[in-house]
């Protein structure tokens, strides 16, 4: 049976407690869960921190201390941001990358519209992202908006930045961005290079097609708060781990075996 790889992105940049009181937002609440979502089926865990105001931070030190303590419960892979929240630095962006080498990291494959606000990314620092990526042995996941981020991507693979295997993840449903549908999803797919792995990300009332979609294509899954906080159309999510839950049940149904962390270590030969 063929696998799939769900990740829980369980905080975000932009989500609040507002939206959700369920949010995790200190070490200790993101580190649980983080475990939650491990034993849920998860295997990858998409990471931004908050600082004790809950605003976003790329502080090194706050990642270290979510890290040390998700560590202390299970093994999932961590993927550290370097998307950031809007209006970060690229220096700012890169830190925890360079100072906490984490085993997998996203990197953002271009500019885009998000919402009233904008996310810039020159080919110059992805360029820069992607060396540092490369030295300090961090597997990305290309984060691509836009059907031109993919082909910025290859752009990268081309100059020998970026090396096989490829993971991209794919956005959809941005506000200002590309809407997900099943044509746009099927549009990007045939765009990727061959062999590359995809996971789908439907944000906001997107994600359980997506899901489908995901499942429909041979991509994997992404859940969580910082994409979606709803279970249902009005009914809030308890808890990230119940839409890691669901994610788990429809993939079973579609005949899906679910990967474990070390599954997608033996696939991407990640440092553990
Ligand atoms: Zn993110």
């Amino acid at each position: 049976m063929a696998k799939m790889v769900i990740t829980c992105a369980c905080t975000g940049a932009e989500t609040t407690k507002a939206q959700n009181p369920a949010l995790p937002v200190t070490p200790e609440e993101i580190a649980e869960a983080a475990y939650e979502a491990w034993r849920a089926g998860a295997a990858i865990l998409h990471l931004h921190v908050r600082d004790e105001n809950g605003k976003p931070t790329q502080s090194p030190a706050v990642f270290k201390k979510a890290i040390d303590l998700i560590r202390a419960k299970c093994d999932i892979i961590v993927e550290i941001t370097t998307g950031g929240a809007v209006g970060d630095t690229a220096e700012e962006r890169l830190r925890p990358i360079m100072e906490l080498e984490p085993e997998m990291a996203s990197l953002d494959c271009g500019t885009v519209n998000f919402g009233n606000d904008y996310i810039v990314n020159t080919l110059p620092v992805m360029r820069k992202f992607a060396e540092e990526f490369k030295r300090h042995r961090v597997q990305p996941t290309l984060e691509c908006f836009d059907l031109g981020h993919v082909y910025a991507s290859q752009m990268l693979i081309n100059e020998g930045l970026l090396e096989p295997p490829y993971h991209y993840g794919l956005v959809l449903n941005v506000p200002g961005a590309v809407p997900y549908s099943a044509d746009n999803l099927e549009v990007f797919k045939r765009a990727l290079p061959a062999g590359a792995h995809f996971t789908v990300m439907g944000i906001g009332r997107a994600s359980l097609p997506a899901q489908y979609g995901a499942i429909a294509t041979d991509g994997w899954i992404r859940v969580g708060f910082e994409d979606n906080v709803y279970y249902s159309k009005g009914v809030l999510a308890k808890s990230n781990a119940e839409l890691v839950e669901r994610a788990v049940r429809i993939a079973r149904e579609a005949q899906f075996e679910i990967a474990s962390s070390d599954d997608v270590r033996k696939m991407f030969n990640l440092k553990g």
